[in-house]
């Protein structure tokens, strides 16, 4: 018997805190969540499973050009937004049920409120009621960052993008990060005409400048415009209810719909996090030990919120880490090492380990391996784009230190090739794996 209502209190049901609280749940805790929005979190809401179906959408634009090709004919083929969009919601719905299930069956009780710490070992329901927990997890995650911009109100987000009543016949997006480059792709693809602004002259920060540098003119190729250094200074709207950009550098950009993809901020704010003595540090994120405490012993964190690496699998296995080292009796942590990672934009781009530039700032010395190739699905396709492979080897070990690649699947093939990334393989394991012929992957394994 406990003096409090609750083992665990987890406040935020996505995929950090869902998976704590299943995890707490089965190793004997009493555990209940509360989630404000819809349970399932940004990832299957309104981030990676909607994006992902939309990616998959967009991709029949090119398949059925390329179809007739390979002999098929495609009569009176048409897209029509509603049907996409109102598919993907259906999906995210069915989704939601199946994370409440999971709650459900693990005897997880949830409140559909939000809550907010009012102690070390209490919360604060909207509805006004207090109750009491041994342990609290703030699994709130991440906002987007909607920059100090004149007519802010006519921009949309992520988080509205799902929403949209029409295909905007111009787009306008403000970032050159993950967000910006997929739905830039998404857009293109179902037709409208999509113009990139970025403050900096760069796309994609932190990936392999190899792989950008390829994929920055083929999205151009694609009809994609970039105006760089081109930091949205104001959004107008107009008489008849269009938008005019007013991005550093340049004319005005007449647009339907503006989106503002320039980074997420852990969601902090009112969360109560000072009545328990909750440090918080850069960006409102919540500094936490290799366990996931916070500065408060009772409170731990885990996820976007405590702003580390914003991935969900990440945050799923902090939550199972968590879990396990609060409830399970097994001290458990998160390896931050080879964190395989992709952008679903068109062609995709995937990697793990250290790009060239970190390589050489770690090791000095690096032996790069690379392959330039044309997919043999792009044969008799429209795009005559070139996937490119590289790996990143370590001259006294041989050890693999990074993969980089882009072109068709590539985040597909990546996943594999992160095991032998993680294991510590070298170039000579590579090499001596025989390549399975015909596929983009066995480039994988035929660099000299
Ligand atoms: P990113 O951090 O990927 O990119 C942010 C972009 O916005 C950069 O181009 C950056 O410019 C620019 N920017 C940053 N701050 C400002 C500012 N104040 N004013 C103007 N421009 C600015 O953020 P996203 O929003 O695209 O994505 C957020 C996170 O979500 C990602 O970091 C990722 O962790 C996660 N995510 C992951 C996905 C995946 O795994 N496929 C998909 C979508 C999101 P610059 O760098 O040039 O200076």
């Amino acid at each position: 018997m406990t003096d409090f209502d609750y083992d665990l209190f987890v406040i935020g049901a996505g995929s950090g805190g869902v998976r704590a609280s299943r995890i707490a749940a089965s190793h004997g805790a009493r555990v209940a969540v509360a989630e404000e929005f819809r349970i399932g979190g940004t990832c299957v809401i309104r981030g990676c499973v909607p994006k992902k179906l939309l990616v998959y959408g967009s991709h029949f634009a090119h398949g059925l050009h390329d179809a007739a090709q390979y002999g098929w004919t495609i009569d009176g083929a048409r897209f029509d937004w509603a049907t996409l969009r109102d598919f993907v919601a259906r999906d995210v719905d069915r989704l939601e049920k199946a994370y409440t299930s999971t709650l459900d069956s693990n005897k997880v009780e949830h409140f559909a409120e939000r809550a907010v710490v009012a102690g070390p070992n209490a919360v604060r329901l909207a509805s006004g009621r207090e109750i009491s927990a041994k342990v609290i997890l703030i699994a709130v995650g991440a906002w987007p960052v909607m920059p100090e911009i004149d007519g802010a109100e006519h921009c949309i987000t992520s988080n509205e993008v799902f929403h949209l009543p029409e295909l905007p016949t111009r787009v306008v997006i403000q970032g050159a990060g993950y967000i910006a480059l997929e739905f830039a792709g998404i857009f293109n693809a179902l037709g409208s005409h999509v113009t990139v602004v970025n403050r900096s002259d760069r796309i994609l920060r932190g990936y392999d400048e190899d792989l950008t540098d390829r994929l920055l003119p083929i999205m151009q190729a694609r009809g994609i415009e970039f105006g760089f250094n081109r930091p949205i200074r104001k959004v107008e709207k107009r008489a008849d209810g269009s938008l005019l950009v007013h991005a550093g550098g340049g004319d005005p950009i007449p647009a339907d719909a503006v989106m503002v993809a320039t980074g997420r901020k852990p969601k902090t704010d009112g969360l109560g996090l000072e009545s328990a003595g909750v440090a918080l540090g850069h960006n409102g994120a919540i500094p936490v030990n290799e366990f996931g405490q916070t500065s408060c012993p009772s409170i731990y964190a885990v996820g976007d919120v405590t702003d580390r690496v914003q991935l969900t699998p990440v945050a799923i296995r902090e939550g199972h880490a968590f879990a396990d080292t609060v409830f399970g009796a097994n001290l458990r942590s998160v390896s931050y090492d080879h964190i395989p990672s992709a952008v679903f934009s068109q062609p995709p781009l995937a990697a793990v380990g250290l790009t060239e530039a970190q390589a050489r700032a770690v090791h000095g010395q690096v032996k790069v391996f690379s392959s330039d190739f044309r997919p043999m699905q792009n044969m008799f396709s429209v795009v005559a784009e070139r996937g490119y492979y590289k790996l990143v080897v370590d001259p006294l070990t041989d050890v693999v230190l990074g993969v980089h690649m882009i072109g068709p699947d590539a985040p597909e093939i990546l996943q594999a090739a992160a095991i032998a990334v993680k294991a510590g393989l070298t170039k000579a394991d590579f090499d001596a794996t025989v390549a399975l012929h015909p596929s983009m992957a066995e480039e994988l394994v035929l660099m000299r």
